[in-house]
C-alpha cells in the first residue's frame, strides 16, 4: 500500500464523526482513486441527521445575522489565513482524496481561500439605498437582508474552493448552512470546517452532512419550509431534479451546473499562446472542470499545426499518483469516469477521427486515462456535445468567423468561452456573439474570485464570486415611507 506516515498523519487529522455520528450508526470508505483502495471512513449521514443539521442551522439564524458585518468578515479573513499557512497539508489530503497532482490541489487551496478574502471584504460592504419618490411625495428605503438558512450541495472535482465559494458570502451576508459536499471527496471539506470553527465561526452557523444516499438526505430539507435557499453545484441533470424539489417551496435556488466549453484559435493568432492557453483550459484539473476546454475549434489554416504543437504538449506531461513530485495529470476520480471518458473515444473513433496523441485508458492500479488528442473529429462524434470531464482534446476546423461563433454556440450549455485572436474587432465580435456566462479572451483561465463566475442556458443561473456573488445570499426589502415632501 501506498500510503505513507505523513499522508495516514494528514487522514488521521481529519475530524471524520467526531461532531456527531450518523444516526444510523454507518459510515463509508473514502477511496484513493490513484490505487481504488480505502482511505478512511467518515460517517454516512441520512435524513435524520441532515434535519438535526438544519434545526442546528435555524437555531443558529436569528443571532448570526445580528452579529456586526465587520466580526462576521474578520471570522473569513482569519480562515483565509490559515488556509494559507496550512496549505501544504489541506492540498495533500485533497490529492488523496481526489486525485488530482498535489500542486494543483496547492493552487485550488489558494483559489479557495481567495474567496474568504474576497467576501471578508464584502461583509461590511452590504448596503442599500435611500431615494426620493420621484413623485416628491415620499421616501424609498432599500434593505438587503441575510435570505436565512441554506443548502450548499457540492461535487467531487474542487472539493475545497467549490464550497468556499459558497460558504464566504453566505458567512459574510449572515446565513447559516447545511452543506453537502459530494460523497467522493467529504475529507476536504471537513478538514475546512474544523478551521472555520478554529477561526471563531459560532456553532450552529455551518453543519455538514456526509452521506452514500444524496436525494434521500437532502430530499426532506429541501422540502422543510424553514430552508430559504438551495445553491448547488454539479451536473446538470442533477441540477434540474433539484430545482423541481425546490418548487413546491418556491425555494430561491442557484445553480452551476455542467459546460462544455468551446476553444476558439483564429487565424490571427498567437500560436505559442493559443498552445499554452489550450493546455491549462484542457488539463488544469485532469480534465476535471467544467470549466475544462471541451471542444477546440481552429481556423483550417493552422488546424494541423495547432493540432500537431497541442499533441506533443499533452503527450509529454508526466502521468501518475499525483502524491509523487513532477507529476501532471493524476488518475480520473473513479471507474465510472474513465468508462466515460473511454466510451466518447471510441466513438469519435469509429465516426473517423484520428489520435494525434493517447486515445486509451492507462493500465494498472487507479483510473488512468492517457492525455489524448483528436483530430479530424466530425461534427456528429459525442465527445464534442458531452461533456468530456477528462484528459482529451477533440479538434475541428473551421472557415470563417461566423461559422467560429455558431458552432460554439451549437450546444445547450453556456458556461465559458476561450478565444485567441490578437484583432481587436474580431474579439468584440466574439464576446458580444457568443453564449456564455463568461469568456477567457487570450487566456485559458477564467476562475477569479474578483469575477462573477456563472453560466447561461443549461449552465445554470446565479453568480458566484465578485461583487455579484454576495447577492445570492441576500434579500431585498424596499420600504415606502410617507414622509418628507
Ligand atoms: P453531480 O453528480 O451532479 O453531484 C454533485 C453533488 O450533488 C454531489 O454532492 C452529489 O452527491 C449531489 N447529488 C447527486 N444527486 C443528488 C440528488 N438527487 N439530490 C441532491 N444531491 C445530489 O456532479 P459531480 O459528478 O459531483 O460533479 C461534476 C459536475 O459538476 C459536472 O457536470 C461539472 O461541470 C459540474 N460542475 C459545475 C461547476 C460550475 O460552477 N458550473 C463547477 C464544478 C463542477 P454524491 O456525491 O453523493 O453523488
Amino acid at each position: 500500500m501506498t500510503i505513507d506516515p505523513h499522508e495516514q498523519a494528514v487522514l488521521d487529522a481529519v475530524p471524520k464523526d467526531e461532531w456527531r455520528p450518523a444516526a444510523s450508526g454507518k459510515s463509508f470508505a473514502v477511496d484513493d482513486p490513484a490505487t481504488g483502495e480505502p482511505l478512511c471512513e467518515v460517517a454516512d449521514g441520512d435524513a435524520t441527521d441532515a434535519i438535526a443539521a438544519l434545526d442546528s442551522a435555524v437555531n443558529a439564524q436569528e443571532s448570526w445575522a445580528a452579529r456586526p458585518p465587520r466580526e462576521r468578515g474578520e471570522i473569513l479573513r482569519r480562515t483565509y489565513e490559515l488556509l494559507t499557512e496550512r496549505a501544504n497539508d489541506l492540498a495533500l489530503l485533497m490529492t488523496l482524496e481526489m486525485g488530482k497532482p498535489v500542486d494543483d490541489s496547492r493552487g485550488e487551496i489558494g483559489y479557495a481561500a481567495e474567496f474568504f478574502r474576497w467576501f471578508s471584504e464584502e461583509a461590511p460592504r452590504i448596503d442599500g439605498r435611500y431615494t426620493i419618490d420621484p413623485a416628491g411625495h415620499g421616501r424609498l428605503l432599500i434593505l438587503r437582508q441575510a435570505v436565512g438558512p441554506c443548502l450548499l450541495i457540492t461535487p467531487w472535482n474542487f472539493p475545497t474552493a467549490m464550497g468556499t465559494r459558497k460558504i464566504g458570502p453566505a458567512v459574510a451576508a449572515g446565513c447559516t448552512m447545511v452543506i453537502k459536499p459530494a460523497a467522493l471527496t467529504p475529507l476536504s471539506m471537513l478538514a475546512l470546517a474544523q478551521i472555520l470553527t478554529e477561526a471563531g465561526l459560532p456553532p450552529g452557523v455551518l453543519n455538514i452532512v456526509t452521506t452514500t444516499s444524496a436525494g434521500a438526505t437532502t430530499g426532506p430539507v429541501i422540502q422543510d419550509a424553514r430552508l430559504r435557499k438551495l445553491s448547488f453545484t454539479g451536473s446538470t441533470e442533477v441540477g434540474r431534479q433539484l430545482i423541481s424539489a425546490a418548487a413546491p417551496n418556491v425555494l430561491r435556488v442557484s445553480m452551476e451546473l455542467g459546460g462544455n466549453a468551446p476553444f476558439l484559435v483564429f487565424e490571427d493568432a498567437d500560436l505559442d499562446a493559443a498552445v499554452d492557453g489550450a493546455v491549462l483550459a484542457k488539463m488544469r484539473n485532469i480534465g476535471e472542470a467544467c470549466t475544462a476546454a471541451n471542444r477546440f475549434h481552429v481556423h483550417e489554416s493552422v488546424g494541423d499545426e495547432f493540432a500537431a504543437r497541442l499533441a506533443e504538449r499533452l503527450g509529454g506531461l508526466r502521468v501518475g499518483r499525483g502524491t509523487e513530485p513532477g507529476v501532471q495529470v493524476g488518475p480520473l476520480v473513479e471507474a465510472k469516469a474513465r468508462e466515460k471518458v473511454t466510451e466518447l473515444v471510441d466513438d469519435a473513433r469509429e465516426r473517423g477521427a484520428k489520435p494525434l496523441v493517447g486515445g486509451e485508458p492507462l493500465g494498472g492500479a487507479g483510473y488512468f486515462y492517457a492525455p489524448t488528442v483528436l483530430g479530424d473529429v466530425p461534427s456528429d462524434a459525442r465527445v464534442l456535445r458531452e461533456e468530456i470531464f477528462g484528459p482529451v482534446a477533440p479538434i475541428t476546423t473551421f472557415m470563417t468567423d461566423d461559422e467560429a461563433i455558431r458552432d460554439a454556440n451549437n450546444t445547450s450549455y453556456g458556461l465559458v468561452s476561450y478565444a485567441y485572436t490578437r484583432d481587436l474587432d474580431r474579439a468584440f465580435r466574439v464576446i458580444e456573439g457568443i453564449e456564455s456566462g463568461m469568456v477567457g479572451l487570450n487566456r485559458g483561465l477564467v476562475s477569479n474570485p474578483a469575477g462573477p463566475f456563472g453560466g447561461v442556458k443549461q449552465s445554470g443561473f446565479g453568480r458566484e464570486g465578485g461583487h455579484e456573488g454576495i447577492n445570492e445570499y441576500l434579500e431585498v426589502k424596499y420600504v415606502a415611507m410617507e414622509v418628507g415632501g
